[in-house]
């Protein structure tokens, strides 16, 4: 008999009831040491106060009202993105995968509206990521995904990552624009040199072809800057974000610059619930945290720790580590065994992380952790080394 719930989810046997900075409890109290963040989503972590306050205090005064009607929590929200970013306007929507389909639409209403509809072709990389509806998943392009769900959306040209003359080779009349993970969550953790995100601009740039870059998991504040590509100097036509933004409450956002909007006028695209009062309220909030003074350096001091402690693991278990990648706090465990057995060896130390493509286990711990949070994980993923080697011995 069919479970209750869809069960499209392989998931595991515990459930959590509450939570608290970078921790979750289940019913009985036992505590976990969060270090997956519901998929980068909690960046101020669980219960955080003045989320609590923005979210409570919002849903006493309006919950929902419509995008039919001006959304002061909406235009805050946006001027204060625009102000920190590359962008000019911004759509608010309530996920990743719908961010991503806007940044999609406007990149071929760009040309469009320019007299060139023939240039609607996207071109992605091999590993990447980019949602579940029916036009993300091509642009993602996993074979694994899109099977049994009729004809891939045409439109989408994917090439292997790093590799510049299959991308060059690619690019032609029918391109639009390039669209890339600066660093790749789902795929494998894998970060994009910034020399070759660069490489992207530049070549964008000298075919007339819009940049998107898709921050849904690596921005706001996970690699220690504001969004990964202030790493590299160079800036997209077009971003998508979700996860973070929202500290756990369902939003996304594309976005842009007034030249790549150029498209996008009223009724060319919409969102019941975008950026609802509730919403935007708890988006605002978390710019609060993550902007405040020294926040992102802590980031950064934080990542170091784990960056180290990981370097340290993986020399002493060489039979269960095979590779730390990622950036920030958004780190990769390439393992040896499989990543699974790993992902379940640190729930049995109370310790959440989530596999990834590529044989890797994903740390995302919420962003406000602290030299004791990174103390303990480096203790528990160290236990979860000892216990897979024990069980391989
Ligand atoms: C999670 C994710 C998405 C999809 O977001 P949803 O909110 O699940 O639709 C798209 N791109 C990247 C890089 C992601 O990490």
């Amino acid at each position: 008999m069919i479970s209750p719930v869809l069960p499209t989810y392989a998931r595991a046997p515990v459930a959590f009831v509450r939570g608290q900075g970078a921790r979750a409890y289940t019913e009985d109290g036992t505590e976990y040491l969060d270090f997956g963040a519901g998929v980068a989503v909690n960046s101020c972590g669980h219960a955080h106060p003045h989320l609590i306050a923005a979210l409570t205090e919002q849903a006493n005064k309006i919950w929902h009202t419509s995008n039919l009607y001006q959304m002061p929590g909406q235009e805050k929200l946006a001027r204060r993105l625009i102000e920190k970013t590359f962008a000019e306007t911004v759509f608010f929507c309530n996920s990743g995968a719908e961010a991503n389909e806007l940044a999609i639409k406007m990149a071929r209403k760009h040309f469009a509206a320019l007299g060139q509809p023939e240039k609607f072709h996207i071109i992605t990389f091999e590993g990447a990521f980019h949602g579940r509806t029916l036009g993300t998943l091509a642009a993602g392009g996993q074979q694994k995904y899109l099977d049994g769900f009729g004809p891939k959306a045409p439109g989408f040209d994917q090439v292997p990552f790093g590799d510049r003359k299959a991308l060059e080779a690619a690019i032609g009349p029918q391109t639009a624009a390039l669209m890339i993970e600066p660093v790749q969550g789902e795929g494998g953790l894998r970060s994009v040199p910034p020399e070759e995100l660069r490489y992207l601009r530049k070549l964008a740039d000298e075919h007339g072809l819009l940049l998107i870059f898709d921050e849904i998991q690596c921005g706001v504040g996970r690699t220690g800057k504001l969004f990964a590509h202030e790493w590299t100097g160079v800036a997209p036509d077009i971003m998508a974000i979700a996860k973070g933004i929202g500290g756990g409450f369902p939003l996304g956002a594309v976005l842009a610059t007034e030249k790549a909007a150029n498209g996008m006028v009223a009724g060319t695209h919409g969102s019941t619930f975008g950026g609802n009062p509730l919403a935007t309220a708890v988006g605002n909030a978390v710019l609060d945290v993550v902007l405040a003074d020294g926040f992102l350096e802590n980031v950064q001091k934080q990542a170091l720790n784990l960056k180290q402690g990981l370097a340290r693991l993986k020399d002493l278990h060489p039979t269960v580590i095979e590779d730390i990648r990622g950036q920030g706090l958004m780190m990769g465990i390439k393992t040896k065994v499989l990543n699974t057995d790993f992902v379940k060896a640190a729930l049995g130390q109370h310790m959440l992380v989530i596999g990834a493509g590529d044989n890797v286990v994903r740390l995302l711990p919420p962003l406000i952790v602290n030299d004791a949070d990174i103390a303990e994980a480096l203790k528990k993923l160290e236990a979860a080394c000892l216990a897979l080697e024990k069980k391989d011995g």
